[in-house]
């Protein structure tokens, strides 16, 4: 999974999901343990190395405690605890829903009548509104642990977004993380250039 992701990282950062030395990307192993990557390394060099292992609580582990993880890290942990069957969790900052976000006032972004649509968790047609939740931005990552175990019914499409900042994805393997990711990101495409035109 490490290779894999990794190869998956880099193809995300080409796409403009990952400026400068941003988003965080984790994966869960066979021995379900964590593994999350470290701050500030540009995403198109990420190597195998740049992962971190985490322990039950979440904190780093012992051997890693000299490296400095993401500052999203316990967003991850949050996630993998909410939804113990999930083993990967990816981040972007691409343009488009950050845009969107900076428009919508409310807690939610809203589509309607997409194909694309089923590209998003249990969702299995176009015919329907499909909402995906917004939480504000903070730096307090105990606010975004406590506002996503507070909105959990909200999250089943495997996506939610932080207003002017970037979504989460996730899914049970690397596939459907990325199809939720790639999903989330044309529809939000869609709907800008349609609110734009
Ligand atoms: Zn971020």
């Amino acid at each position: 999974m490490k290779s894999k992701l990794t190869i998956c990282i880099r193809h995300l950062h080409d796409k403009g999901h990952s400026p400068g030395t941003s988003t965080n990307y984790s994966f869960k192993d066979s021995s379900n343990q964590i593994w999350v990557t470290r701050s500030g390394i540009d995403k198109s060099e990420i190597r195998e190395e740049d992962f971190i292992l985490l322990d039950n609580d979440g904190q780093v582990a012992e051997g890693y405690k000299d490296i400095k993880p993401s500052a999203e890290t316990e967003i991850h942990s949050v996630l993998y605890n909410l939804f113990p069957d999930i083993k990967v969790v990816l981040h972007s900052h691409s343009v488009f829903p950050i845009a969107l976000t900076s428009l919508t006032k409310g807690n939610h972004l809203t589509f309607l009548g997409y194909e694309m649509q089923k590209g998003l968790r249990g969702i299995n047609t176009h015919d329907g509104i499909v909402e995906i939740p917004i939480f504000d931005n903070s730096q307090d990552m105990a606010f975004f642990k406590h506002e996503l175990t507070y909105r959990k019914m909200e999250l089943n499409q495997g996506i939610f977004m932080i207003r002017k900042h970037g979504f989460y994805a996730w899914g049970e393997n690397l596939f459907e993380a990325k199809r939720h990711l790639e999903s989330f990101d044309y529809l939000c495409q869609c709907e800008w250039l349609i609110l734009n035109k």
